[in-house]
């Protein structure tokens, strides 16, 4: 007896294995991040995102980073998407709870 090469799956299966498994791009602070309120996407903090470095202007509570809400910094909750804002004082940044 010679041993051949193992014995392809069966077609459909290796059909299966081949189609791509729909996995949403989460970030890893999903959990904690808050939901944008235009489209509901997993809003991102502002430090991985190109705004950060840019004045916020809160949409739940109006506070501007500008007129130095919370002290001036402009770390918040953003979604780029959207245009939209949350500052850490409406939802608190990730890690802030000692988690
Ligand atoms: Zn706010
Ligand atoms: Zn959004």
């Amino acid at each position: 007896m010679i041993a051949g090469a193992p014995p392809a799956p069966p077609y459909e299966a290796a059909v299966r294995a081949a189609t791509p498994v729909l996995v949403p791009p989460v970030p890893a602070a999903v959990g904690r991040a808050p939901l944008c309120a235009k489209r509901g996407c997993v809003m991102q903090p502002s430090d991985v995102t190109s705004a950060s470095r840019s004045h916020y202007f809160c949409d739940r509570c109006s506070g501007r980073s500008a007129a130095q809400h919370l002290g001036g910094s402009t770390r918040r909750w953003t979604c780029v998407r959207c245009d939209y804002d949350i500052c850490f004082k409406c939802h608190p940044e990730p890690g802030a709870t000692g988690a």
